[in-house]
């Protein structure tokens, strides 16, 4: 379906119709094409600029084009693109040992998708209980949480409780069973079942609308995990990499994952870059043969996550996310004051927040989200009645306070 709202240029409509015309409908975006974006900022087709307060779901957390991550990506480009793992090439060790040390693992296992990311992390559990825990054959489960989000395979959509992610794609596969989100002693419970391989978690639910769960929730999580010989595993694709105002969401609470799966940001948003980390008793159990992905691995996807992860690190962004979020939260939480009759309730942490909107006059966070888009904003709405804030992490507090001014005009027009 064709947006109702549109701009007027002939540009702009042309190519929304060839994406509504050709397409398969599987998204619903607001009506505004995008065709450069430089920083925190990205430009549509009439030439008219907006801050992006969705960093492409959290994947271009080191600002559009970011000038290192593209160079390195260009001059690979002109190298060597793809040799498939059938050889080696001279880019995989290297980031092999960067990514690992940067994140004090023994063994990566590169894959390009944040779902291919997940599937991998499960994988390795089931054949790390079978071979090391000692379950019994296709006894293997997982732990997973309810509303959580972890991609869109079959198996993970075997894993969600969402209607819209799971209606008509049965059968599902089994193995799986689901917990409330921040209940430790749901957890616990689970984990009397001696054939729990692993507990699959995002450390703040960030598609459920950025829940985040009570301090020490994730400390208590990974201890019972121990205590049962249940690998605990972090998927930090949206909250890893400086969002939460720490290298990882785990971070906080000083919880060292099992497994930990990265994507989106590990490349910052400009090719597709996964990866699952665990150390050698972990990842040995996947043999040659039993697992791979054909660019898994490939020069350029490596070249960008080096660079990816060394602007993170040297433009100390998870220290800016920190800082900035404290004080986005803050105002969003002033601005709430202000309108408590349109604004439920603000949380977050670090540059990853969100706003619950109360329904006006049938009208909830698309429409902010289409008025925020007019005064140069783009956020998007999930769940119905929450809008993410989770602009690029490069933003300085001149540029927030800006957006702030934005989000609180459309908030008293609303
Ligand atoms: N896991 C989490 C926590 C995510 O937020 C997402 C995507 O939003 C995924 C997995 C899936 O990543 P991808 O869309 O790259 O497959």
């Amino acid at each position: 379906m064709m947006n109702a709202i549109m701009t007027n240029s002939n540009a702009a409509k042309q190519a929304m119709d060839l994406e509504d015309k050709y397409g398969a409908h599987n998204y619903h975006p607001l009506p505004v094409v995008l065709e450069r974006g430089e920083g925190v900022y990205v430009w549509d087709v009439n030439g008219k600029q907006y801050f992006d307060f969705l960093s492409a779901y959290s994947a271009v957390n080191q600002g559009h084009c970011h000038p290192k991550i593209v160079k390195a990506l260009v001059e690979q480009a002109q190298k060597l693109t793809l040799t498939s793992r059938a050889f080696y090439n001279d880019c995989l060790g290297e980031y092999e040992k960067f990514v690992t040390e940067y994140f004090g693992f023994d063994k990566v296992l590169p894959m390009n998708t944040g779902a291919e990311g997940v599937e991998t992390a499960l994988k390795l559990a089931r054949k790390w209980a079978y071979e090391v825990k000692g379950v019994a054959e296709n006894e293997a489960k997982i732990i997973v949480c309810k509303n959580n989000f972890h991609g869109r395979t079959i198996t993970i959509v075997s894993a969600s409780n969402d209607p819209d992610a799971r209606a008509n794609f049965g059968p599902f596969t089994p193995g799986i069973i689901a917990v409330e989100y921040n209940n430790s002693d749901a957890l616990a419970e689970a984990l009397k079942d001696k054939t729990i391989a692993g507990f699959l978690i995002e450390p703040i639910q960030g598609e459920a609308g950025v829940v985040v769960p009570d301090d020490g929730y994730l400390k208590k999580c990974y201890d019972l995990c121990k205590q049962h010989n249940v690998l605990f595993i972090a998927d930090e694709i949206q909250s890893g990499l400086g969002r939460t105002g720490k290298r990882l969401a785990c971070d906080h609470e000083g919880v060292h994952p099992d497994i930990l799966i990265l994507g989106k940001a590990l490349s910052g948003g400009t090719y597709p870059v996964s990866a699952v980390l665990a150390n050698d008793d972990i990842m040995l159990c996947i043999k040659p043969g039993q697992h791979g992905s054909t660019y898994g691995g490939n020069p350029m996807a490596c070249k960008a996550g080096i660079a990816a992860l060394s602007v993170l690190r040297d433009e100390q962004l998870s220290e800016n996310s920190a800082r900035l979020g404290t004080l986005l939260l803050k105002e969003l939480k002033a601005i709430q004051a202000e309108f408590p009759e349109k604004v439920k309730h603000v949380r977050g942490k670090g540059l990853f927040c969100a706003m619950i909107i109360t329904e006006q006059n049938g009208k909830s966070a698309w429409e902010v989200c289409v008025e925020l888009m007019k005064n140069g904003l783009l956020a998007k709405p999930t769940h119905g009645d929450i809008i993410r804030f989770a602009p690029p992490l490069i933003i300085n507090e001149a540029q927030l306070m800006e957006c702030v001014s934005i989000i609180r005009k459309v908030l008293k027009d609303f």
